[in-house]
């Protein structure tokens, strides 16, 4: 069978409903992976009173907006963030049906338009949880950064990029990241500019992507990230910080007045060693923000675009 035999408008079709019911299970990615919890078992539970949630009051979007944004259980209001994960989750696999599967010739083998369908949508929704995981917790998971990195290597020749590229392409965006940004910063300034989740991240983006989605990935987001903090640090006046930092450092000070004598003095020094338990500092040169969701969004816009984009940068710089 060949990808032409499909009229676009079921796959269309097909691809919104896969969206939202996926963007539905990265909710729960991302609600349970930073808490140490098993993402697949049990089923869905009412985060305030812990009740399980009726398959109908499941619905991607649809039972949010029937529910007016409360649980059925006991009222407890549900975050606006769980119908926007989904509808992202929806337009993700649009654009990728879209602009990556739909722009394969009408000969293309259907076995193989399926196979890219499903890597660069699973990419782009492992992406997702990334970006809300960090900017709750500043931190990447594992799972997500080197278990997408390996799907990456594995899938390179099928993708057209070639296993070789993939390799060199993952090596230079942790080794980059690393040693600019996680070492070198660290030894010129005393803390890291970047975490090593950020050049995990970038390995993942290597593996997919080569070098040059690495340096678009780069550029991008640091020009997003300084925009937006830029946007943000004018407005508001300082950069929010995220729930999940502050929460660990009055944990951590709590615990550090309930010891006395040499532990409480070792537990000191190491806090004054981590950047992010040092008091919140206002200025815009050192906020903290978190880099990966920047990274993630280049990523995903090179994903769909790159080539594109690349050219009409380069047109730009030579007109
Ligand atoms: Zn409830």
């Amino acid at each position: 069978m060949l990808l032409g035999d499909l009229p676009p408008a079921f796959l269309l079709g097909l691809a919104a409903v896969l969206g939202l019911l996926f963007g539905s299970f990265s909710n729960v990615v991302i609600y349970r992976l930073p808490r140490g919890e098993n993402v697949a078992f049990p089923a869905s539970h009412c985060t305030a009173c812990n009740q399980p949630i009726a398959p109908y009051d499941n619905l991607p979007v649809l039972s949010f907006l029937l529910l007016r944004g409360r649980a059925r259980c006991c009222k407890a209001k549900i975050s606006w963030r769980y119908p926007v994960v989904e509808l992202l989750g929806c337009l993700w696999a649009l654009a990728v049906m879209r602009l990556l599967v739909l722009e394969l010739p009408a000969e293309e083998p259907l076995w193989r338009a399926a196979a890219l369908f499903v890597l660069y949508f699973a990419l782009g929704l492992g992406l997702l949880c990334a970006i809300f995981i960090d900017l709750d917790y500043m931190i990447l998971p594992d799972p997500l950064t080197l278990g997408g990195a390996a799907l990456g290597l594995v899938t390179a020749s099928l993708r057209g990029l070639g296993f070789v590229p993939a390799l060199l392409g993952a090596a230079i965006g942790f080794g980059v990241v690393w040693l600019l940004f996680v070492e070198g910063y660290r030894r010129l300034r005393g803390y890291p500019g970047m975490g090593l989740g950020d050049a995990k991240l970038l390995l993942l983006t290597g593996a997919w992507f080569g070098w040059q989605g690495v340096l678009f990935a780069l550029l991008a987001g640091s020009l997003l990230g300084t925009l937006l903090a830029i946007v943000v640090y004018v407005t508001r006046g300082q950069l929010p910080e995220p729930q999940g930092v502050i929460a660990e450092r009055e944990e951590l000070m709590a615990e550090l007045a309930s010891l006395e004598g040499p532990e409480r003095a070792e537990l000191e020094a190491e806090l004054a060693r981590d950047p992010l338990f040092a008091a919140p500092q206002t200025g815009l040169a050192r906020a903290r923000l978190a880099f990966g969701p920047f990274l993630s969004v280049a990523t995903m816009a090179y994903a769909l675009i790159g080539p594109e984009l690349v050219t009409a940068y380069l047109q730009l710089g030579m007109s």
